[in-house]
């Protein structure tokens, strides 16, 4: 069992190479929001990362989330859903979760939209992009994207604020890097011919690649077993 020594150790390992990442590249580290991925932890676990200061949790997979939802202090956390996401669970996500970093289709969205109005709140979320073209894993196609984005500017409670995707697991760090350059080119170019200024976030990155994703341009980083052992 992990004390509160072995969360704070990890928080301040990560944190340093989030500064370090952020001072190789000149950018700040206030730009980069560190979501810790709670998916492998049980609901003890959350009082030592709110108490060595993780504020940011990610979940993918709602059955999960219902359980550490229910801890005493599981709102002092911004909630992000970062996994993929069926229709039918959108009504238990948007009031519990800020962010849903995996909107992958019209549908989908449509859904965030008429719920976050039924609950009467402002959800921000991400597309979710197949960079790398691996068939396992889920996200929309780069060319698809715009059509999405366009889809979202008929919401008016779900802002639709940024891209996310997931580099190839094992690939060398030429191939993860490319992934993520392409996912912040992307970003740039469907800013500009949008006009589109709120399309400012790259959620990128994981344990074994968020110093590459900061260095690429990475906003959001979403760290599991870094920070949480195993
Ligand atoms: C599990 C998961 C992560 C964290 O992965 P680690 O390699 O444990 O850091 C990040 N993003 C998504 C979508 C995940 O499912």
């Amino acid at each position: 069992m992990d004390t509160k020594a072995d969360f704070e150790r990890r928080w301040m390992d990560v944190s340093a190479q989030v500064n370090s990442a952020c001072e190789r590249s000149g950018r700040s580290p206030d730009e980069v929001r560190v979501i810790g991925v709670t998916k492998t932890v049980s609901s003890s676990a959350l009082n030592f990362l709110l108490d060595v200061g993780v504020r940011d949790f990610g979940e993918n997979r709602w059955q999960h989330a219902r359980e550490l939802l229910q801890h005493p202090r599981a709102k002092e956390a911004t909630w992000h859903f970062i996994g993929h996401l069926q229709t039918n669970k959108v009504k238990y996500i948007v009031p519990n979760f800020a962010f849903i970093h995996s909107v992958d289709s019209v549908d989908l969205l449509s859904e965030v939209e008429h719920q976050a109005e039924r609950f009467d709140r402002d959800m921000y979320a991400l597309i979710q992009v197949n960079i790398s073209g691996e068939e396992t894993k889920y996200g929309i196609e780069p060319d698809e994207v715009r059509a999405l984005l366009e889809a979202s500017f008929k919401c008016s409670k779900t802002h639709v604020i940024g891209l996310m995707t997931m580099a190839p697991a094992g690939a060398t760090e030429s191939v993860v890097r490319e992934v993520f350059r392409s996912l912040a080119a992307l970003r740039k170019d469907l800013q500009q011919s949008l006009g589109l200024d709120s399309l400012t976030e790259l959620s990128m990155g994981m344990s074994d690649d968020f110093e590459w994703a900061i260095e690429e341009g990475a906003t959001m980083i979403r760290v599991g077993r870094r920070l949480m052992g195993g």
